[in-house]
């Protein structure tokens, strides 16, 4: 196991109580890079094309 943020590797017990993290400085450095977009959740990343209609019940706006 390796800290996400600085790839140190760490044990998961309690030496490491921020585990998957090497320390709280790099669980907060991890948090705020997530949330400001730079890191993506493997996995969880959505294609919006690929996305269904928003709602077939409600009329369409197409202009046709
Ligand atoms: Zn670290």
């Amino acid at each position: 196991m390796k800290c996400p943020t600085c790839g140190r590797p760490i044990l998961w017990n309690a030496d490491f109580p921020e585990r998957p993290f090497c320390s709280e400085r790099c669980r907060l450095i991890d948090l705020g890079a997530w949330l400001s977009g730079d890191r993506a959740i493997p996995g969880e990343s959505v294609d919006e094309s690929e996305l269904p209609l928003p709602d077939e019940r409600e009329p369409r706006r197409d202009p046709r």
